[in-house]
């Protein structure tokens, strides 16, 4: 019987882990340029407090995680956390997210940690244009992680892209094209208002039929796959004769809520039940009490709403609880 199953009957087998909030980017739909308050080493949980959770999580019915952030390959020896964590009994696959910058380097060592799946964030495939969105670092570095990626035996590659209208819409179709030609499952994201101001969002939004139209007029024979292994909230398409596909994640234009099987922790050490409201469980007294944690895992089943209101927002109808004020960078996305 499985044990994290919420008031709508949802059962919850994946956990999200932040490892840090700190970020060598500066993706301008997620933080501020300037200004950005991370949270203090010393309060950051340890790796041996992030197993404690995941101990807690696995004996409840938790398989599968992500380890996200911030950027999680600036926090210093991930891939030891990785072989603690699929050690532990029950997990079954452990994925990353990461900006790529720094997985060339790391590849090799968190593959032969356990670590199962990357997802790499790639919004542009355009080195002027990768500045003006990440407001740091370089495309090169990116491309670098992701063939690294490839060669150390990671399959598929995922690549996250944010569309953001007049920003990077016009590269839907080079997208596609590279999905089209490489063994690459291009996931396709509706911009998100996550804790920062509305005004830049609602101009920047894009609904993801717009990759619909794309797809067609370019001339693609797409069709729906069903059933794709770990690609969780991800609608699926495949292009016919094409090495890789696209996945579109629309959480505002036609939400997946009543699907979602996922917990996210904070890298400060709070339970997360849903990505958009301020409602959060501190775990930090739990430490060293694993009938607590478990307590407060199944407590964050009673306290998760039925869904987010993005769409409302969208439309500026009224919200019916209050919206988190912590950045995607301090969720993990
Ligand atoms: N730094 C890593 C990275 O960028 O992949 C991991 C953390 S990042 C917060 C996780 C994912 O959230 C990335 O794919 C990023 O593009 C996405 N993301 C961040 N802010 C977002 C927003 N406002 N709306 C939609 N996706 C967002
Ligand atoms: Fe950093 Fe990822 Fe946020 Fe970009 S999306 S600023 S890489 S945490």
């Amino acid at each position: 019987m499985p044990a994290l199953v919420d008031r709508f009957g949802r059962v919850h087998d994946y956990l999200r882990i932040s490892v840090t909030d700190r970020c060598n980017l500066r993706c301008l739909y997620c933080m501020p340029e300037e200004g950005m308050e991370f949270t203090e080493s010393e309060n950051l949980m340890s790796y041996d407090q992030i197993v404690e959770v995941v101990e807690a999580g696995a004996a409840l019915g938790i398989t599968k995680l992500r380890i996200t952030g911030g950027e999680p390959l600036i926090r210093p020896g991930l891939d030891g956390l990785i072989s603690r964590l699929s050690a532990i009994h029950g997990i079954q696959d452990i994925a990353l997210t990461t900006n790529g910058i720094f997985l060339a380097k790391q590849a090799e060592a968190l593959r032969t940690a356990g670590l199962n799946r990357v997802n790499i964030s790639l919004d542009t495939l355009d080195s002027s244009r990768f500045r003006f969105i990440a407001r740091r670092g370089e495309l090169k570095r990116v491309m670098e992680g992701i063939e690294a990626a490839a060669a150390v035996g990671f399959d598929p590659i995922k690549l996250n892209c944010v569309l953001l209208k007049e920003v990077n819409e016009d590269e839907i179709a080079d997208f596609l094209k590279l999905a089209y030609e490489q063994p690459m499952h291009v996931r396709f994201i509706e911009y998100m208002p996550i804790g920062h101001a509305d005004e830049n969002w609602k101009k920047h939004y894009l609904p993801l039929s717009r990759v619909l139209e794309v797809a067609e007029k370019e001339g693609y024979a797409i069709s729906r796959r069903t059933n794709v292994h770990g690609n969780g909230p991800s609608d699926d398409w495949q292009m016919e004769g094409a090495r890789g596909s696209f996945g579109l994640i629309h959480p505002i234009s036609d939400h997946f809520c009543s699907n979602c099987n996922r917990l996210r922790l904070t890298a400060d050490g709070s339970i997360k039940p849903c990505l958009y409201w301020v409602d959060e469980l501190n775990i930090k007294d739990a430490f060293g009490k694993p009938d607590e944690m478990k307590r407060l895992l199944l407590r964050a089943m009673d306290i998760k709403p039925e869904n987010h209101e993005m769409a409302a927002k969208l439309a500026d109808g009224a919200q019916t609880h209050v919206p988190t004020e912590r950045r995607m960078s301090q969720i993990g996305g």
